[in-house]
This record gives C-alpha cells, structure tokens and sequence, in this order.
C-alpha cells in the first residue's frame, strides 16, 4: 500500500505529552492539542494522511475512569473502518490501565492501537516525547501485504513495544518508564524497527470489531504486609457491594496462615466473594501449589492470578464482571486467558 493512502488517527487524551507550566504555580498542566501539532512539525513530513482527535478537556492520567475507556473504544469503534491505525497519547500513569482495558473491550481487533506518551512534555528541550510519538505512528501505520504488523493494543515507549495489558509503570523519572516482566516485548526501535513475530497476536480470521463498554467497578484490593490485623483484612472483604477481591500476595501466591485470616477468607468466599490471587512480585507467576501456605489459599477457592499483572487484573475483573460474570462462573473466566494477558499452561 503506497504510503499516503495508510490513515492514522492521533487520538490525544492528555497526560504529560501535551502539558506546560502553569505559570503561577510551576506545576504542570494539561494544554490544548492543537499546540501538539505545532510544537511536532515533523508530524507534516509523514507520508500517512494523519488525523487527529483531542478530549476535552485533556486529562492527567490519573484521573481516568471506566467511563474514560468506554468512550475510548467508542471512539475506536466509530473510526474503524475510515483508518489503518490508532494511536493514542496518554499519561504513563495509568496507560497500563487503559491498555488492559482497551485489550479487553476491543474483540475481534485487527488493527493497531498503540498508546504512547512521554516522561518530559514535549514543548521542552529534551522531551522523549517527540520521538516516542513518532515512533508509535511508524508502527501503528506498519504493514506487511496489507495486513498490520500489530494488530492488537500496545504501548510504545523509549524504544520498545510492549502487548499493553502485560505493561506496568515501573519508573517514573527514567525514559524507559514501562515494563513487561512476563512476556517479550513485540517490538525495538533502533536504526530498524524490528518486530518480534512470534509474540505478537494475529488473528486467524476476519472478525468484526466487536466492543464490550459496561465495566462493573465493585472490586477491592487487599495487600498484604506483615502486621496486617484482622480489623483490616475483615473491612475490606466485608466492604458492602464488593463482589470480587485482588488479594496482593508474597512470592509465588502465599499468604499468612493464621487462624484468624483463613477464616476471613473462608467466609468471604462462602458467601460468593470471588478472591483473585495475585503477587507483589513484579515479575513471576502465582503458583498456589509451591507451598503451605499458598495450599492453603486455594483449598480455600481463592483464584490463581497466575503471571498476571495488577494492572491487568483490575481491567480483567471489571470487565468480566460488566458482563455479568460473578462468583463461580467469574472464578472460572478468570483462569482464562482474554487478550494474551496471562501464559495459560
Ligand atoms: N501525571 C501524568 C499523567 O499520567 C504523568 C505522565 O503523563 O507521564 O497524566
């Protein structure tokens, strides 16, 4: 396909990319994305017929919200069919979020949705905001005999691209800001882009883009820490309307044994709570079977998270729960994977 006839849209949400100094405070604030197109000049000497979509008002990633990626994958919807590729600018904050999330919504996707942002806002002098925005529509418009190198939802940053629900902000000064400790990265932009094939998804046949928006937001978290006391532990699985529970774990799934949180945990999951076992570890897999005291976790029916991360995991849950998923039957989707967000064995 000759170049210009590949379309792409820019869809900008917000986040550090595109803000500037509040004058009378110093701090950092959302700017209009117009401004984005002017401070990028090199986005006009791009042979793809580029256009671009800003919400309004811009937002800091950290005030995103289920409703932000309903409209999102909406948006998508909409465009599908008018463009190539999808890129979308976002604050790294939660980028992992919405990438689970959007991995999630957009069934059937065959085009790329690349997420990128950047660490520097992209007015200053030594942004890596410019070429991470580059970068990510050289890789949105790829294609390789009409079909696109990355059909599926990503984030592109410093020079990798990463399969978005297995991301995580591990840093939030460096340029090399995301990470993907349970699964390759999909592709690394040096002189060449060079893409890792046989980890990226492809579909096998043509499907519709299908979108799923309602997200069911009744969940809690509960991290351990040694010292944790029953007052807590008790508040939080008895916490009213809360239908599932991301229990953060130590190492490969384990848990205390006492007496008192087994019978906690117990009586949540009689009464239909589904606990979904996932680990602080950054990398590595639940693997309830290793030891006592992650046997004891799962004899109790708590769900195995197996290497998937925090940020998937919330997506995951909210999105099966919005689709009518509870209890036994949301144990049982959980262990499957949706949108390669965990290694099933
Ligand atoms: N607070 C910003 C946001 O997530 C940080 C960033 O863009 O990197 O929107």
């Amino acid at each position: 396909m000759k170049s210009e006839s590949i379309s792409i849209l820019i869809i900008y949400t917000g986040g550090t990319i595109g803000m500037k100094q509040n004058p009378e405070t110093g701090a950092l604030m959302p700017f209009n994305f117009e401004q984005i197109e002017q401070e990028v000049p090199e986005l006009k000497k791009f042979g793809y017929r580029l256009q671009t979509y800003s919400f309004d008002p811009p937002i800091d990633s950290s005030d995103i919200t289920p409703e932000f990626w309903a409209n999102l994958a909406q948006l998508i919807y909409e465009n599908y069919h008018k463009f190539d590729g999808f890129v979308i600018l976002h604050g790294t904050d939660t980028m992992s979020f919405t990438a689970s999330a959007l991995s999630f919504m957009l069934e059937g996707l065959a085009k790329p949705v690349v997420l990128t942002g950047s660490q520097l806002p992209i007015g200053m002098l030594r942004t890596d905001g410019k070429e991470n925005l580059i970068s990510a529509i050289e890789i949105a418009a790829a294609q390789h005999n009409g079909q696109a190198m990355v059909s599926e939802v990503s984030i592109f940053f410093e020079n990798r691209l990463y399969r978005g629900n297995r991301t995580t902000k591990h840093n939030s000064e460096h340029f090399n800001a995301f990470r993907s400790n349970n699964y390759p990265f999909l592709a690394e932009a040096g002189i060449f882009i060079k893409y890792n094939f046989p980890f990226i998804h492809y579909p096998t046949e043509p499907q519709p883009l299908v979108i799923h928006t309602k997200m069911d937001t009744s969940l809690a978290v509960l991290k351990l820490f040694p010292g944790i006391t029953p007052n807590v532990v008790s508040s939080i699985l008895k916490a009213p309307n809360v239908k599932a529970v991301i229990l953060e774990t130590y190492g490969s799934g384990n848990a205390l044994t006492q007496r008192w949180f087994l019978d906690l945990i117990q009586e949540a999951v009689n009464k239909n709570l589904v606990i979904f076992n996932v680990t602080q570890c950054k990398a590595g897999r639940v693997d309830m079977d290793k030891y006592e005291n992650g046997l004891v976790l799962k004899r109790l029916g708590v769900v195995s998270g197996s290497d998937i991360t925090f940020e998937a995991a919330v997506a995951k849950l909210m999105f099966l729960m919005g689709k009518g998923y509870y209890g036994k039957q949301l144990a049982e989707e959980l262990t499957k994977s949706i949108a390669g967000e965990i290694t099933v064995k």
